[in-house]
């Protein structure tokens, strides 16, 4: 079997009512989708989605004519791209996929085995009202799903507070709740500073009275004496990674023991075959590996299969927050949107490959093209 071709597309869902993502300044019109298809020459189609990978044409010869199931060579040539043309982990999502047809596994299986499923914990994406966002942690503790997800970032941290508090009173212990500070990183237009030391550890004294499961990205990525200190100054576990790029500096966060928990994405650093490595040595130091998966269903179903079929996690992340964050928009590439089972499970069966189904003809309705794309994010910024 050998690589025949390589096919990318572009979408735009318009989104009326927008999105007011929490972490953006201005509700979100559009939700962009980048489909990467890869074919074989014995009809085999291998399908994944990530990041606009603008500029990966030149690179694509480097796979064809080679072999699918050569998935370790693949990963060592994006791990190239990835410095020389940006982040291009759709691809091997895709290869994983074709690869996973070839053979007649599905992705669990080639992770590792050791489960078909995973429980999720719903991630919330809007700064609601205090009783809207009680509202729905009642919802989602009423859908079976054992965690929620609560975003910081209001104009002020009392704010935050509040509402986590105004949470933790309504539905008790009846979820764990995890608290995103989101200091990790930053959108392109964001020029304000991240919080240092003294401001987390002010924080996570808040989040310890509050009983948080986790405090994800209280301080930058690059902070690792911060973050050594703060995991170590207090009893929360610590979160972050999702935008850390370079294997060597996961390693760097493993040996200063900067988190308990690990969140690098498929899509968007390593890819899967070198996140399967990673997870092992988390898991190994004692520390927990489960994905960030802020994207649409494929997305979501590559980090799924990866931690399900490697080491196993508490939870994994489901963009859920309706009815401006719904399934049916975040997986409007999907054929039919992804929901957990009623006990907070994601079933991921046994068809082989990552079992996407593409809708065809919503693809063809919300094509779009590199310009229109492009100037989206000048106007975002
Ligand atoms: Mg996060």
């Amino acid at each position: 079997m050998t690589i025949r071709d390589i096919r990318i597309s572009h979408h735009q869902l318009p989104l009326d009512p927008p999105f007011p993502a929490a972490w953006d300044t201005q509700p979100r019109q559009l939700f962009p989708a980048t489909i990467v298809r890869v074919d074989d020459d014995s009809g085999h189609v291998g399908i994944g989605s990530g990041d606009p990978m603008h500029g990966i044409a030149d690179y694509l010869p480097l796979f064809l004519g080679a072999d699918p199931l050569d998935l370790h060579r693949h990963s060592e040539v994006l791990a190239n791209i990835d410095f020389h043309a940006g982040r291009p982990w759709a691809l091997e999502v895709a290869l994983w996929d074709l690869a996973g047809k070839c053979r007649g596994e599905p992705g669990w299986r080639m992770a590792g085995g050791r489960d078909d499923r995973i429980r999720v914990y719903a991630s919330s994406g809007v700064h609601r009202p205090t009783n809207d966002m009680a509202a729905l942690a009642e919802r989602v503790r009423d859908e079976g799903i054992p965690a929620l997800k609560i975003r910081f970032g209001r104009a002020t941290i009392e704010e935050d507070i509040a509402v986590l508090e105004r949470v933790r009173a309504r539905v008790g212990d009846a979820l764990e709740l995890m608290v995103d500070c989101n200091q990790g990183w930053r959108m392109p237009w964001d020029t304000q500073a991240p919080w240092d030391y003294a401001r987390a550890i002010e924080v996570a004294r808040e989040l310890e009275r509050l009983g948080v499961y986790w405090m994800e990205e209280p301080l930058h990525r690059g902070d690792y004496a911060g973050m050594a200190r703060l995991r170590a100054d207090t009893d929360l576990r610590i979160a972050g990674g999702e935008m850390t790029r370079e294997l060597h500096e996961f390693h760097t966060l493993l040996e200063r023991e900067c988190l308990d928990v690990y969140q690098p994405d498929a899509v968007c650093s390593l890819g899967m075959t070198r996140l399967k490595g990673l997870a092992e040595s988390v898991v190994a130091a004692g520390c927990e590996f489960t994905p960030h998966t802020w994207g649409n269903g494929i997305g979501l179903l590559a980090n799924a299969h990866l931690t399900a079929g490697s080491v196993g996690a508490s939870f994994i992340e489901l963009p859920y927050d309706p009815p401006e964050w719904s399934p049916e928009r975040r997986d409007f590439p999907l054929a039919r949107a992804i929901y957990p089972d009623a006990a907070g499970w994601l079933q991921l069966g046994d068809e082989p490959g990552l079992g996407i189904r593409l809708d065809e003809a919503r693809l063809e309705q919300t094509t779009a093209g590199a310009t229109g794309y492009r100037q989206r994010h000048a106007r975002a910024s």
